[in-house]
């Protein structure tokens, strides 16, 4: 029987309709083809467009869409030029981290063979690995209300239990399911400073209890400074990474860096019940409207989507068809013919995402 997925389309601002359109259209061929799932989508207006000519960032029935989604794609929002009175930018994106509870910021840094990276790496090397960030508390926890007088300014990280033991359960599953499916070795690094800090050793202590829950799995340590060195040194190591908010976000930039570029880094944010899949990047004001967007991360955080939703209903249609999605992008990039101007080619947006269109019909 045909199962249907309600999905929550938040367009974006920027260069996001630019790169939703053609990976909505793959999408919708992939399902149309498949007998076990189909896509159901549903607009979400928001983001800084929105806000400028509402008054409104994130409206209710634009939230009340994506909590009854089954799951929700996302472009890219804000734009640099709107703001609110505070001066701080509409950022839509964050408010549904948080009003959803996605506590798993799941960031893939994939480079296969004959993919561009700016290392130097050895001919047999690929990397695969996955950054978890926490992306609920951390150091964003106090953002909006960090106080500020002339002569001091003060924000607050936070580190929960709640919220840990949720983020670290998810991340050994996740190593799981990963050597499972023959990607890595079932091995989890937990991320920190707790050399230095309190909530470090607190958050790790919480580490150590998850990993003697998961026998099959290994668990080891790594303090933030090293691991940033250690993803340029030796990143073919890593299998997947757990970390506090503020630490993964800089992390997973490093990470994109070595893919090549934003316009190849993928992301869900995955919480109990909701998830959203959007990529890196921002909205890219410089390059809206002229058709030159990457289309990749979109299309690869499409992929993770179709993934995540096959995992959770058991549907192998799906995971099958969200491995194809990534493989074809993997192939794309790694044959290097048809590449955008940000990864070195002259492509537009259409003809990147053609070519991973028939990258993924043929045979
Ligand atoms: P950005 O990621 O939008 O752009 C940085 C640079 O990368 C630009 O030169 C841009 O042209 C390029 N770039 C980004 N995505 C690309 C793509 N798909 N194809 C080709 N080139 C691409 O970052 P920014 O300029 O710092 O931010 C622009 C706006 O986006 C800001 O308003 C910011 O707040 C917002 N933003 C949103 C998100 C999100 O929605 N998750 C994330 C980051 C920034």
């Amino acid at each position: 029987m045909t199962k249907t997925f309600e999905i929550a389309v938040f367009q974006g601002d920027g260069i996001g309709p630019e790169i939703m359109g053609p990976t909505l259209e793959l999408l919708g061929q992939m399902a149309q083809a498949s007998s076990a799932y189909d896509l159901s989508f549903t607009d979400a207006p928001a983001g800084a467009a929105h806000y400028a000519k509402t008054g409104e960032s994130l409206p209710e029935h634009s939230m009340e869409t994506a909590r009854r989604a089954d799951a929700i794609l996302l472009s890219a929002m804000g734009l640099p030029d709107v703001r609110y009175a505070d001066g701080t930018e509409i950022s839509p994106q964050i408010e549904l981290r948080k009003a959803l509870t996605l506590f798993a910021g799941v960031r893939p840094v994939t480079v296969r063979k004959g993919q561009r990276t700016p290392l130097n790496m050895p001919a047999d090397r690929e990397i695969d690995f996955v950054l978890v960030r926490e992306s609920t508390e951390g150091l964003f926890h106090s953002q909006g209300c960090g106080e500020v007088t002339k002569d001091e300014a003060r924000e607050t990280l936070l580190i929960t239990r709640e919220i840990s033991e949720q983020l670290f359960e998810f991340a050994f599953t996740l190593a799981k399911t990963r050597k499972a499916a023959g990607r890595g070795p079932g091995k989890v690094t937990c991320v920190d400073k707790a050399n230095v800090f309190r909530a470090f050793a607190f958050f790790r202590e919480m580490f150590d209890a998850e990993a003697a829950k998961h026998t099959g799995i290994k668990a080891e340590h790594a303090y933030v400074d090293a691991t940033a060195l250690w993803m340029v040194q030796k990143p073919w190591d890593f299998d997947v990474m757990v970390t506090e908010n503020m630490f993964g976000d800089i992390l997973s930039d490093l990470g994109a860096g070595l893919m090549g570029g934003l316009g190849l880094a993928p992301s869900a944010d995955i919480g109990r019940d909701h998830a959203v899949f959007q990529p890196c990047h921002g909205s890219a004001p410089d390059i809206a409207g002229q058709g030159l967007a990457n289309p990749f991360a979109m299309i690869l955080s499409a992929a993770l989507m179709l993934d995540w939703l096959g995992i959770k209903h058991e549907i192998s249609d799906m995971r099958r068809d969200g491995t194809r999605l990534r493989e074809s992008v993997e192939n794309v990039v790694a044959r290097g013919q048809v590449l955008t101007r940000d990864l070195g080619g002259s492509a537009g947006t259409q003809e990147a995402a053609r070519a991973v269109m028939e990258e993924t019909f043929a045979a």
